[in-house]
């Protein structure tokens, strides 16, 4: 559901200057990412996604079976669109001049010189093409992780109205219940307390919303208080760590009833980096691979 992850690119700066007030150390990442979240959101008024069609008949059975509407090579994309703002990105990953910039560099050249299709690299990332990515990676030498981390970020705002669109598929009267995504089956990458202690699941793919229950791995439907914890910090007490011992995967929890901040989602999930290290060291693992 979008409402709440239609923000303004004004919006994301001054959520991105008070996340550094509070945590410094984030500064530099916050800047980046900052840049690069600002870059999608106005892409989206450029950018056209085909309505993808889905038959009564289907949606009954995918009802019915609890599956998601789409699987992720289905998404419709605007790759002229996201082909843009792939070169958008690769310029801000250029200037800020970190580990990815010489990737950006050589994909910024390749484009100029004709060597590279990016909605080729946006059809790898949808059918999960690992050796896609791998010869991609080899022929221009540049590391296979930042290559997917462009496509990735460039992909972004395709997905989302992608997904906003085929919400209006859902029964609104029929919670979801699920801890997979309803639109593409990816698990969830961050979760939310809001209103008056709802719950609410992030898609770690799509990043669609959908409310979830309260007490409940989303990773294995655990609902057993006594292998469900958390841990927080005094300090944040924005966040908590949502930690599952029947499968051992933990998901980042904001609590957006106790802080005044702008919340832009993908915004929290970078400048929490530290939780992740923590989640780790305590031998959880991450339950999405894409967050
Ligand atoms: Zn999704
Ligand atoms: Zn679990």
């Amino acid at each position: 559901m979008s409402e709440n992850m239609t923000i303004t690119s004004n919006q994301i700066i001054k959520a991105v200057e008070s996340l550094k007030k509070l945590r410094p150390v984030y500064g530099m990442i916050l800047d980046f990412y900052g840049q690069i979240f600002v870059a999608q959101e106005d892409s989206k008024s450029k950018l056209h996604i085909d309505q993808v069609q889905i038959s009564e008949e289907m949606l009954s059975i995918k009802a019915e079976e609890n599956f998601p509407l789409i699987n992720m090579s289905q998404f419709a994309i605007d790759a002229k669109g996201a082909g843009d703002l792939l070169i958008r990105i690769c310029d801000i990953i250029k200037e800020a001049g970190g580990d990815m910039a010489s990737t950006a560099q050589t994909v910024l050249k390749a484009i100029e010189e004709d060597k590279f299709d990016q909605s080729e690299l946006f059809a790898g990332l949808l059918n999960e093409d690992d050796a896609f990515f791998e010869n991609t990676a080899k022929k221009l030498e540049v590391e296979k992780k930042d290559l997917a981390f462009i496509a990735y970020t460039s992909l972004k705002p395709s997905l989302s109205m992608c997904a906003e669109q085929l919400s209006a598929y859902m029964d609104k009267d029929k919670p979801w219940g699920k801890g997979y995504c309803p639109i593409c089956g990816s698990q969830p990458g961050l979760s939310m307390f809001q209103g008056e202690g709802e719950r609410f699941l992030f898609c770690g793919f799509c990043w669609h919303k959908w409310a979830s229950n309260r007490i409940v791995c989303p990773f294995c439907d655990n609902t057993d208080t006594k292998t469900l914890n958390y841990f927080f910090s005094e300090d944040e007490k924005e966040y908590r760590v949502d930690l599952c011992d029947k499968c051992k995967k933990y998901i980042k929890t904001i609590d957006s009833r106790k802080t005044e901040r702008i919340i832009y989602p993908l915004l929290e999930q970078v400048a929490t980096l530290h939780l992740d290290i923590k989640a780790k060291e305590m031998k959880y693992e991450s339950g999405t691979h894409f967050a």
